[in-house]
């Protein structure tokens, strides 16, 4: 694999905490992108935001419309995205940051063939505010960009699972851990992977999605080197 989109979720910057970017979540995911493109990749991240704001949890409770929820927690994932910039940067890693919001002060706007020119030259490109619509996630986000920018997969980054098992892990422990499923199963299982738009998107055009777990050092550029790690998605 050769250019990849890494999906990061919000949740897998916040600790144990749950909330906000922890130093050393941040230290984590930058170390695995740095190894991942010291490995030779093109890597472009789609960061989440459900770290500092997810739109359906607040809507009702601020009684806030879900359209504006949805756009206050775009701009938690540009917020996502600086943080991870300024860790690559401080690693020597040239990181350019296309929101797809415009933002012009601190980011590119997301221009698809710049992202894959930036790509070419070996920086990493961070992709924030998802789609830019409300009512769809920054996993549709990740499938999206992974298909127009002509990634050979979509990889998501989970904390401390290290895979897609038959049922949740953590509160099931005779859960079986899947090697590999179909698209249509991982659909119609209804396995909490990633959203149903994303997956959808992914299977009509047939992208393989590999999810892993990003805390195990080593992961990203194993997947990178063709090693079997974590749970492959395709048809
Ligand atoms: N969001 C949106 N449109 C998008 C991407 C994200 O409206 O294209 C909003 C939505 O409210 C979502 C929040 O941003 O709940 C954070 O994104 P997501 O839940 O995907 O973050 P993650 O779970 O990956 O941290």
């Amino acid at each position: 694999m050769k250019r990849v989109v890494l999906k990061l979720s919000g949740e897998s910057l916040a600790g144990d905490g749950g909330y906000g970017i922890d130093p050393a979540s941040l230290d984590v995911a930058a170390n695995q992108v740095q190894e991942a493109v010291e490995a030779g990749a093109e890597l472009a991240v789609v960061v989440g935001g459900g770290n500092i704001f997810r739109g359906s949890g607040v809507a009702d409770q601020l009684g806030i419309e879900s359209a504006t929820a949805d756009y206050m927690a775009m701009l938690g994932t540009v917020i996502n995205a600086l943080a991870l910039q300024a860790a690559l940067e401080r690693r020597e890693i040239q990181t350019r940051v296309q929101s797809a919001i415009q933002i012009q002060e601190v980011a590119e706007a997301y221009i698809r063939r710049r992202a894959m020119r930036h790509l070419e030259k070996g920086r990493v490109v961070i992709f924030a505010a998802g789609t830019g619509n409300p009512f769809f996630t920054t996993d549709t986000g990740a499938a999206l960009r992974a298909l127009e920018i002509g990634a050979d997969a979509l990889l998501m980054a989970k904390n401390r699972v290290d895979g897609i098992y038959d049922k949740d892990p953590r509160t099931n422990p005779d859960a079986k851990r899947l090697e590999r499923i179909a698209y249509l199963d991982l659909l119609s299982k209804n396995l909490a992977v990633m959203d149903h738009t994303a997956a959808t998107l992914c299977r009509e055009e047939n992208l393989p999605i590999v999810v892993f777990d990003i805390l195990k050092p080593g992961n990203l550029s194993g997947i990178l080197r063709g090693e079997r790690v974590g749970s492959l998605v395709w048809s």
